[in-house]
């Protein structure tokens, strides 16, 4: 999937309504300065429908943080892949490790979720990664390679259907500590060797993009976004920030 560079701003459950407005008129109008920039927010559910009507017709788009992999029913609490939509939403964050590791979501959910996703016509953005322990027993790739395995066996995707992977270790997201640029894309690499193995180049290259997550900012965004392995940035603490927001869309604008 061709791709502009992708800065992915994950609110997580951060910012009022006061501050979620008025961060989002200071990106939509950044964003328009840079229309070679792909530019994704994911506010609060509770707010997604007013930031939608904000967003009409300007190129940001806007995720979900999570969604429920049934249509409509008796789940209480949970939001649906339609309702997504309905508010605007284009993209939806999938399998956040903060949700494996708060909800116990597991791979086999993700799964579905994504599958339901894609049905609905949503991108997700399908977050991969290590905790701290596997990447110092040596056993990284392999787990990395496994949630691929768990999270897209059985899956033949459709001409249309993009899909973003997210790579965040999880000892990188909110810690401050963010992975190294080329070890990131080692594993990128590795990711996409599994995607080839399971589907055709061909399909790999029209269908997917890669994202890096963890600690990234406006100061070392350039490392990672690199327009060919890592095609752009799932940022949670910084895409909060004004200046760090803005100059992210700034800095990868090429
Ligand atoms: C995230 O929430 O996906 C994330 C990468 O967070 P942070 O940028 O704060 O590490």
């Amino acid at each position: 999937m061709a791709s502009h560079p992708i800065v992915v701003g994950n609110w997580k459950m951060n910012l009022n309504s006061k501050q979620t407005g008025e961060l989002i008129m200071s990106v939509k109008k950044e964003a328009s300065k840079h229309s070679s920039v792909s530019v994704i927010v994911a506010p609060s559910f509770t707010y997604l429908d007013s930031v939608g009507k904000i967003l009409k017709g300007s190129k940001v788009q806007l995720a979900g943080q999570n969604m429920f992999w049934e249509s409509e029913g008796a789940y209480t609490g949970e939001i649906s892949a339609p309702m997504l939509m309905e508010s605007g939403c284009s993209h939806v964050i999938i399998g956040h490790s903060e949700r494996r590791k708060y909800l116990r979501e597991t791979d086999h959910m993700i799964h579905r979720k994504m599958v339901q996703a894609l049905e609905c016509g949503l991108v997700p953005i399908v977050c991969i990664g290590e905790t701290f322990e596997q990447r110092q027993q040596g056993i990284k790739d392999l787990v990395v390679m496994q949630q691929l395995q768990a999270i897209f066996g059985g899956l033949i995707p459709t001409e249309k259907q993009n899909i973003v992977i997210a790579y965040e270790p999880i000892w990188a997201v909110g810690t401050g500590q963010a992975c190294d640029p080329n070890e990131a894309r080692e594993t990128i690499q590795v990711l996409k060797h599994a995607l080839i193995d399971m589907y055709q180049e061909h399909v790999v290259q029209q269908n997917f993009v890669a994202l890096y997550g963890g600690s990234v900012d406006h100061t070392t965004i350039t490392q990672y976004v690199d327009g060919d392995i890592i095609n752009g940035v799932l940022v949670g603490g910084a895409s909060t920030r004004l200046d760090s927001m803005l100059g992210m869309i700034r800095a990868v604008d090429t």
